[in-house]
């Protein structure tokens, strides 16, 4: 529901020329704020002859500091309305968190009456809510060895429905700053840390390591990890069974977050990559999953999107897409179009934890699925078919939590005929703890 506040200020004649601030507290969880004010600007004299003179007698300067103290925007008097969002603000002023806590509004005096002025300042604000939002966690641009400006990129994902974008050029960093402002679409920074050895996404900082990226020892390569984790980038292990370049490092030893088991089309390489971490939710072990198309430029087998992450965020900012992926709460597809799924149980979605006991059942909707498509369940003891669809259309179905341990969702299709099915959906867990 939408919140709004007003404030009331007096400027006395003796502040004209000074700056000072004004505070308001941005409440827990919003999605995008609006500020305007109004004051009387201009006097207008007396009408004669169809004439109406009119003299400015103030001028009142806006700018907003976040709780850090940071400046987020100013833009003198220009403006009267504001609007910071997710993925848009109003020019002059950053994409920034709207962190709950004391924000200020930078006012400045510039000109004021002889009678002092009132100004009022109306304040809206717009709270989050959990969507489902679909997006590529692995892209490269002009930056390293694609085709597409970042620019370019937002564009063509967008046009294939897309909501989010990471940018992960080759040892190049993509700081948020240097992104166009697009309303639809989020761009998330990141960088592709490219090692003969392996490679791995950093994401959501601008400058995860501050070192040249080199690195001969594994004590080296454990250093840019520890430096990514300190500056609070969200890490993956990517492409663990890649053709050319799989994951040499031993990434138990290296700090991470997420898996990148489908990269690119399906597989070989990515369905080794599915049954490593198999194994090692069997072994007791909760980590998520990310796919990301790899995408360079389009040809036959590598499309935007191909496959996407889908994650039930609380807002379409960067932050809130990293931290719905960081807590599982994802699937992926392998195609913006793909079939859709909701899972939960009881209150718990997919990547969250509930004592098994605690829920009587599991709920799971498939939709977008075609003839011959294959739901199956998922968990640590095997793979169990729960329905074939007979036709194209959508499947829901509740069934009992009878055990402890963990259950995914994976959609089987038939891609070309004579080839045998392949995922086209691959769920994270929800986690049935003992
Ligand atoms: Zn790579
Ligand atoms: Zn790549």
């Amino acid at each position: 529901m939408q919140q709004t506040q007003t404030l009331e200020l007096f400027i006395e004649p003796a502040q004209m020329g000074s700056y000072f601030t004004l505070p308001f507290s941005m409440p827990v969880d919003v999605e995008s704020f609006t500020i305007r004010y109004n004051y009387e600007r201009f006097h207008l004299g007396d009408t004669s002859n169809g004439f109406t003179p009119r003299t400015e007698i103030n001028i009142i300067d806006i700018g907003l500091i976040s709780p850090d103290g940071r400046q987020v925007g100013a833009s003198g008097s220009n403006k009267t309305e504001i609007t910071l969002g997710p993925t848009v603000s109003t020019p002059g002023f950053a994409v920034v968190p709207l962190t709950q806590g004391t924000w200020q509004i930078m006012v400045g005096a510039y000109k004021i009456a002889p009678e002092g002025v009132n100004v009022t300042y109306e304040l809206d604000f717009t709270p989050k809510h959990l969507r489902l939002l679909k997006g590529d966690f692995h892209t490269h641009t002009l930056g390293s060895d694609g085709i597409l400006t970042v620019d370019e990129l937002a564009r063509h994902a967008m046009r294939h429905g897309l909501d989010f974008l990471a940018i992960t050029d080759h040892n190049q960093f993509a700081p948020a700053v240097a992104f166009p402002q697009i309303p639809g679409i989020t761009l998330i920074p990141g960088v592709e840390w490219t090692h003969y050895l392996g490679h791995s996404n950093f994401l959501g900082v601008d400058r995860p390591y501050a070192r040249p990226f080199p690195t001969n020892t594994p004590d080296e390569a454990a250093d840019r990890f520890a430096s990514a984790r300190e500056n609070g980038a969200l890490i993956v292990i990517n492409h663990p069974f890649d053709e050319d370049v799989p994951f040499k490092f031993d990434f138990r030893t290296l700090p991470f977050d997420c898996i990148e088991i489908w990269n690119g089309p399906m597989r070989e390489s990515n369905l080794r990559a599915v049954g490593l971490w198999h194994t090692l939710l069997a072994a007791g072990k909760k980590i998520p999953i990310v796919g990301g198309s790899d995408y360079h430029r389009d040809n036959l087998f590598q499309i935007l999107g191909g496959p996407t992450t889908c994650v039930y965020a609380m807002s379409p900012s960067r932050e809130d897409i990293l931290v719905a992926l960081k807590a599982g709460h994802a699937y992926i597809t392998f195609a913006p179009g793909g079939p859709t799924l909701e899972y939960t149980a009881g209150s718990a979605m997919l990547g969250d934890s509930v004592h098994w006991a605690d829920v009587k059942k599991m709920h799971i909707a498939v939709d977008g699925l075609l003839v011959g498509d294959k739901v199956n369940l998922v968990t640590r003891t095997g793979s169990e078919t729960l329905f074939t669809a007979p036709a194209a259309g959508s499947f829901a179905i509740d069934r009992p939590v009878t055990e402890p341990g963990f259950a995914r969702i994976e959609v089987h299709r038939v891609f070309l005929p004579g080839v045998p099915p392949l995922p086209a959906l691959i769920s994270n867990p929800i986690y049935f703890d003992a």
